[in-house]
């Protein structure tokens, strides 16, 4: 199945060939992440020397308006829309902290968990993971 990423502000579509591009911030430093679009998957591509460590709060903007990406969830997320060919669409809610491996998917009828470090984002709802693996 194949997923689009957008982001919420200019509607850019942030995969424009295979992997999700975001403008990532971490202090003072700032380049361009490469994520895998697949939920689960969790490899990152980070500029060499960025001094990314476990546990670094990236602060994430869209790579064409700069909005920031930050989730009205809390500030140790990030959010961006998504649609599948499949027809759904919602957002995607992924933790900002390195390391931590938790994405949300929010659609219309359901919220769909992924990453080991699911469960630390289910305060937000008060419902369980619905895992989906
Ligand atoms: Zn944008």
């Amino acid at each position: 199945m194949k997923r689009t990423y957008a982001c919420p502000h200019c509607n850019a579509v942030l995969n424009p060939n295979v992997k999700i591009v975001l403008r990532a911030r971490l202090k003072k430093r700032t380049g361009l992440f490469l994520f895998s679009p697949k939920p689960g998957n969790y490899d990152v591509f980070v500029p060499q020397g960025f001094g990314l460590e476990k546990g670094h709060r990236v602060e994430f903007a869209c790579p064409v308006c700069g909005a920031d990406l930050t989730s009205s969830k809390g500030k140790n997320w990030a959010e961006i829309l998504f649609s599948s060919s499949s027809g759904a669409r919602g957002s995607v809610i992924f933790s900002k902290i390195y390391g931590s491996h938790a994405t949300c998917f929010i659609t219309e009828e359901k919220v769909r968990w992924y990453g080991e470090d699911a469960r630390e984002c289910t305060n937000f709802w008060g419902a369980g993971p619905d895992r989906d693996q």
